[in-house]
């Protein structure tokens, strides 16, 4: 059945038929919204008509003597005069009768009482149906009958309208009611919706783990429709043992997915109807995840229903936005309280870090630190070597590959070198790029790098792997980029407290180890080697070369000493600085002959090369495990008092002490 507009029902109405409108309801507006009102009640528009219809029915039925009465055709118009009958046979009703039934139409209307025409054929009575106050005029009802009018064929005419009045009525009211109940029923729906919504704003709002936002959320809606499939599209990584959570393909999208796509770029819900290949309806609808800072995610539902009703879907709605509020909330907390534990971690990594200055000890420790904190399988810590452009394994947990050596532009740590930025890597297997001994070897798939920096320069790289694809997350990349400073700072800690360490124990004039570590060396040996020799060398009259020279001259003289007695010693042997002018070497495992023919090449050797030249003495002395004391004091001392003896018999020789 067509829908009139308004214009539509009123033209007809005045024009047309020339009849004034007719309305049961008081008022144009009144009528008219309730016709829009019942276009969704089982009376479909236009509803007088199919109320008309159906009471017509009650009548015949509750008045079948009547209705089937022989050679009586009853008929029933609505209020623009159009018979609605079906059983009514059209051609009664053409040409000439036609205008007959519309005269007497009119003449009902005017009188407000029953008409009698006669036509060639023969007797139609119609009476007018009015509302009970007899303001307003809705149907007619009538019949054509042979012969002549008769009183008792009137009454019966105008009794059978009153009855079809009364089935009217009923039919009328019952529809009021059965709307009245619809409302109810509606409002009663509302109230439970509204105070689920409130529960779930409440709950949603004590939630602090994203985990139970989202299991909340999917346990609401499928306590709205049971039937229903849900799944939640997240835009970005979001790890969940919930398999109804998956990801949002932003890129290279199946259509079905074209329309989360779309709700999450816009950012307001989509709603799509349509019928399934078995030519079942089908509902789906995409609503966002949106907190204040973003857009998370959309839930995507899908419903086997025809429609679904506004007040349902505002209600999704509001269910999400709560969703996205809650779920940006909880997420802020993790985030918060992943940067609490981030931060004690660092805090714990750079005290225990600090507490070695030894750069093996920092390199053990932050390996070991490393695969614990990332749950890594195997870590790799490599160190550049500047001058010969190569990098070394300086710590690894893969015994292969350990004090390994590469090309500086090799594998993983090559691409760090020549980036400076950090790697993650989700599959080595599909990426292909470079090749890598450490993936290789441990057959890992999942990798995440980070330079090593010391000192504004990249001084090496930190590898993390593990055979799982995939595994580490954003987070940890972050974090590790944020380890690897702190590893860096301690490297060059340690390495600046070598470099400290190594200067102490040197002279810094000569080159030469200082006194003490000469004589803790010497301690050393004791312990552990059967004999050992000694040597003291003096420059002679040297406070005579400074007055004549000058005490640079005398410096210059002092280093070439120190060069010869160097290079005339083997490298295991330990030559110190002993005092001003005075240098000691101690050859550990040499007898007192072989120091003595040491102590002469270097005396003769610094005669013949020093320039200006100067002679030496020297004093040399041998331990022996079995010696009465064995000490540093008494191996000095025997060596004093050798070469005291060099200098007393004339100087520029070689004593041995006893
Ligand atoms: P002797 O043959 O008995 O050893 O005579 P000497 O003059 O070398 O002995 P003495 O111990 O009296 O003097 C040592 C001199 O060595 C005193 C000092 O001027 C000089 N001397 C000590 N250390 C240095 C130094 O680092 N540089 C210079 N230029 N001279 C030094
Ligand atoms: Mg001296
Ligand atoms: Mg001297």
């Amino acid at each position: 059945m067509a829908k009139h507009s308004r214009d539509d029902l009123k033209n007809k109405m005045y024009t047309e038929l020339s009849f004034p409108p007719l309305n049961v309801w008081g008022d144009d507006e009144a009528q008219m919204n309730w016709l829009e009102q019942l276009d969704i009640t089982p009376y479909d528009y236009p509803y007088t008509e199919a109320l008309l219809k159906a009471s017509y029915e009650d009548w015949k039925k509750q008045a079948s003597d009547l209705s089937q009465h022989d050679g009586v055709k009853w008929f029933i118009t609505n209020h623009l005069g159009e018979i609605l009958n079906q059983e009514y046979e059209p051609e009664l009703i053409t040409g000439v009768e036609r205008q007959l039934v519309s005269t007497s139409i009119r003449e009902c209307l005017e009188k407000q009482s029953s008409a009698i025409i006669k036509s060639a054929t023969g007797i139609w009575i119609a009476t007018p149906i009015v509302t009970r106050d007899h303001s307003e005029l809705f149907a007619l009802m009538g019949c054509y009958m042979d012969g002549e009018p008769s009183q008792a064929a009137q009454m019966l005419v105008k009794a059978a309208a009153q009855h079809f009045r009364s089935c009217f009525y009923k039919r009328f009211e019952n529809l009021f009611v059965s709307d009245l109940l619809n409302i109810q029923k509606q409002a009663k729906r509302e109230e439970n919706r509204r105070s689920m919504l409130f529960q779930v704003v409440q709950r949603l709002h004590d939630k602090i783990d994203v985990d139970s936002v989202i299991t909340e959320v999917f346990e609401r809606i499928a306590g709205m429709y049971p039937a229903g499939k849900l799944e939640l599209l997240m835009s970005q990584d979001h790890p969940s043992r919930d398999p109804r959570v998956k990801s949002l393909q932003l890129q290279g999208q199946e259509q079905e997915d074209y329309m989360c796509v779309r709700a999450f770029m816009e950012g307001r819900m989509l709603r799509k109807e349509y019928t399934n290949k078995d030519g079942e309806p089908i509902i789906e609808i995409a609503v966002p995840l949106i907190g204040k800072q973003g857009v998370y995610g959309v839930f995507h539902l899908t419903l086997q229903q025809e429609g679904i009703e506004d007040i349902d879907l505002q209600l999704i709605g509001m269910l999400a936005d709560t969703a996205g509020t809650a779920f940006e909330n909880a997420k802020l907390y993790e985030q918060s309280n992943l940067l609490i534990s981030e931060l004690r971690l660092i805090n714990e990594l750079t005290k225990r870090l600090n507490q070695s200055l030894k750069l093996k000890e920092v390199f053990k420790f932050a390996t070991d630190e490393l695969l614990s904190i990332f749950q890594a399988e195997f870590c790799c810590i490599t160190q550049i070597d500047q001058e010969s452009d190569i990098f070394e394994i300086v710590s690894c947990n893969v015994p292969s590959l350990s004090k390994e050596i590469f090309p500086k532009d090799y594998g993983f740590c090559g691409l760090v070198f020549s980036t400076r930025e950090p790697i993650i890597l989700s599959d080595y297997k599909a990426y292909g790029k470079v090749t890598s001994r450490l993936m290789d070897e441990t057959e890992s798939r999942s990798m995440i790098a980070a330079p090593l920096i010391v000192g504004g320069e990249v001084n090496g790289a930190i590898i993390l792997a593990h055979r799982n694809e995939r595994f580490f997350s954003y987070e940890n990349y972050k974090l590790l980029q944020v380890l690897a400073s702190h590893i860096g700072l301690a490297i060059s800690n340690a390495s600046l407290h070598a470099e400290v360490r190594k200067m102490a124990n040197r002279d810094m004039l000569t080159g030469l180890y200082a006194r003490h570590y000469l004589d803790d060396a010497i301690q050393n040996y004791q312990k552990k080697d059967v004999n050992g020799s000694l040597i003291i060398v003096d420059i002679d009259q040297f406070k005579q070369v400074n007055d004549t020279f000058g005490h640079q001259t005398g410096d210059k003289i002092l280093k070439q000493v120190c060069a010869i007695v160097k290079s005339s010693i083997r490298k295991s042997d330990v030559p110190a600085r002993w005092g001003g002018e005075e240098l000691a070497i101690y050859l550990p495992g040499a007898d007192v002959e072989n120091c003595y023919q040491i102590a002469e090449t270097i005396r003769l050797r610094v005669a013949m090369e020093t320039d200006p030249p100067v002679t030496v003495s020297c004093g040399v002395s041998e331990w022996r495990e079995y010696d009465d004391k064995v000490s540093v004091e008494s191996l000095f001392y025997q060596a004093d008092m050798a070469l005291y003896k060099s200098k007393n018999n004339g100087r520029n020789q070689t004593q041995i002490g006893n």
